[in-house]
C-alpha cells in the first residue's frame, strides 16, 4: 500500500443500501465534499473543509471540484484474453468460441504474450474506472501468473482463475480433469488471500468440462471455501441443448453445477438467460449470483437477461462486460446497454439503481462489501472521478440536468464511456492512463 496522504475534493456519492430497496435513503451526496485517503485506504470523507483541516500537512491536493466522486466500478465477469478477438464478426457463442476464442486463447501459451495483453487489459480497466474485476484466464497457469503479476504490481484487487476444460476444444487448450485439480490447486496456494488478490475456481462451463473435470472443481470448492467459482450458464439455446445431450441425467443444466457442488454464494453464474424455474430456485436457494452481460447477450445474439424474474425470485444478480464477447470495457457502457435490455423486456432500471450495482451492488454480490463498493473511513481507497464535462455532447446534455443527481447519473450512462472517467485512484494512487511501457 502506498503511504501518500491525498484528498480528493469533488461530488462524492456513495451507496449505503440498494435503491431499489430504500430509495433516497441508499446513497448520500455531499455537494461540496472531500475524501481523504492514506495508506491506500479512506481515512475520512466529509464536506471539504472539514476534510481540508484534518488531513495531514503534506498531503497531495486533487481538486476535481465540478466533479463527480464515487467508488471504483466492479466487473463481475470478463476475459482478460480476448482483447484482440473484441468485434470478431458474424457468429453466436458455439461458433465464436471455436472460430475466434480458442484459436486466440492457444497465443496464451507464451508467457511474454500473457504479460503484454495482461497490461494493456488491466491499464484499460483502469482508464474505463474499473478497478475491481473477477477475470477468466486461459487454460495455461503462465497466464494466471501473468495475470495476478500485473495486478500485484498495480496493487489493484483482483479475482482470477485457470480455465479448465477437458473436451469439446483444441487439443492445445485442453487440460484433463486431474491436471485441471492439480494445475489450479498450485495456483491457489500461490496467489489466494496474497494483498488483494484471490482465485476463483473456473471451469469454462460444462460443455468443455467432462463430469469427472465438474466433479475436480467442486473438490477444489469444498477443499477452499472461501475461494470464488465462475462458470458460464444458460447463455446460448444450442449451447443448453448440447448441455442436454451430454449431462443426460441431469434435471437442468444449473442442476448439472449443482450436483458437482459448484453452487453457492461465492459462486458466479455468467449470463443466466434461459433459465427454467427450477434453475432460477436453484440459484436462489444456493445464494449464487447471476451476472448480466448486456453487451455480450446482444452482441452475440444469446437472448435477454430477466432482471425483474430474477430478483423476484431473490436470486443475487451482478453486472459485467464479458469482454471480448462483450463490447465495452466500460461500465457504463455496459450498464446503458443493460438498461435497453431490460426496456425490450418492459423492465425499468433507474440510473441510481445501476449506480449502486456497478459500485456496492457488484461489491455485495462478490462479497467484498467489507472493503470496496462505498465511500467509508477504513474501506480501501478505490474511486473514480467522472467529468460532466468530457465530451461536447456530455457538458451539452448536462446544461439541462439542474442538479437533479438522477439526472446526472443517466446522462453519464447513456453518454459516457472511458472519456467521462478523468481519473481513477487505485489504492489511493491516480492510475487513468498510467501506461505501463510492457
Ligand atoms: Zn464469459
Amino acid at each position: 500500500m502506498n503511504a501518500t496522504a491525498r484528498v480528493i475534493r469533488g461530488r462524492v456519492l456513495s451507496f449505503t443500501g440498494d435503491p431499489a430497496e430504500s430509495g433516497s435513503r441508499a446513497y448520500s451526496l455531499i455537494e461540496n465534499g472531500a475524501v481523504l485517503v492514506n495508506g491506500g485506504l479512506i481515512e475520512a470523507v466529509g464536506e471539504a473543509p472539514d476534510i481540508l483541516a484534518r488531513a495531514p500537512s503534506g498531503a497531495v491536493i486533487d481538486d476535481q471540484t465540478g466533479c463527480l466522486i464515487t467508488s471504483g466500478l466492479i466487473d463481475a465477469h470478463v476475459h482478460y484474453p480476448q482483447t484482440q478477438v473484441i468485434g470478431s464478426y458474424g457468429a453466436q457463442l458455439l461458433d465464436w468460441l471455436h472460430n475466434y476464442t480458442f484459436v486466440e486463447e492457444q497465443k496464451f501459451a507464451d508467457p511474454a504474450h500473457c504479460a503484454r495483453v495482461a497490461d494493456f487489459f488491466l491499464d484499460e480497466l483502469f482508464r474505463s474506472g474499473t478497478t475491481t474485476a473477477m477475470v477468466y484466464c486461459t487454460v495455461h497457469p503462465s497466464s494466471v501468473e501473468a495475470f495476478f503479476t500485473a495486478a500485484e504490481a498495480r496493487g489493484a484487487r483482483m479475482i482470477a482463475g485457470k480455465v479448465m476444460m477437458d473436451r469439446d476444444a483444441p487439443t492445445a487448450l485442453m487440460d484433463t480433469a486431474e491436471r485441471g485439480y492439480d494445475e489450479s490447486k498450485a495456483l491457489i496456494e500461490r496467489w489466494r488471500g496474497r494483498g488483494r488478490l484471490d482465485y476463483a475456481i473456473t471451469p469454462r462451463f460444462a460443455v468443455t468440462s467432462t463430469q469427472a473435470q465438474l466433479d475436480a472443481a467442486g473438490a477444489l470448492a469444498r477443499e477452499f471455501p472461501q475461494l470464488y467459482v465462475q462458470t458460464h450458464a444458460n447463455e446460448n439455446k444450442a449451447e443448453i441443448a448440447r448441455v442436454a445431450a451430454l449431462f443426460p441425467e441431469a434435471r437442468s443444466y444449473i442442476d448439472v453445477y449443482e450436483k458437482a457442488g459448484l453452487t453457492g454464494p461465492r459462486s458466479v453464474f455468467g449470463h443466466c438467460i434461459h433459465l427454467q424455474d427450477s434453475e432460477v430456485a436453484a440459484l436462489a436457494k444456493s445464494q449464487s449470483v447471476a451476472a448480466f452481460c448486456p453487451t455480450s447477450n446482444l452482441f452475440l445474439g444469446s437472448g435477454l437477461f430477466d432482471q425483474a424474474r430474477l430478483a423476484r425470485a431473490g436470486v443475487r444478480i451482478a453486472l459485467a462486460t464479458d469482454v471480448g464477447g462483450g463490447t465495452s470495457y466500460s461500465m457504463l457502457r455496459t450498464a446503458a446497454e443493460g438498461y435497453k435490455v431490460l426496456q425490450l423486456k418492459g423492465q425499468s432500471w433507474p440510473a441510481l439503481d445501476a449506480f449502486y450495482r456497478m459500485t456496492l451492488g457488484n461489491a455485495r454480490a462478490l462479497s467484498l462489501d467489507d472493503r470496496i463498493g462505498s465511500i467509508e473511513p477504513g474501506k480501501e481507497a478505490d474511486l473514480i472521478v467522472l467529468d460532466p464535462r468530457a465530451t461536447p455532447a456530455l457538458a451539452h446534455r448536462m446544461e439541462r440536468a439542474g442538479g437533479n443527481i438522477e439526472v446526472e447519473l443517466f446522462a453519464f450512462l447513456t453518454l459516457g464511456d472511458d472519456r467521462a472517467v478523468r481519473q481513477t485512484y487505485v489504492a489511493g494512487e491516480p492510475c487513468k492512463d498510467a501506461r505501463s511501457v510492457a
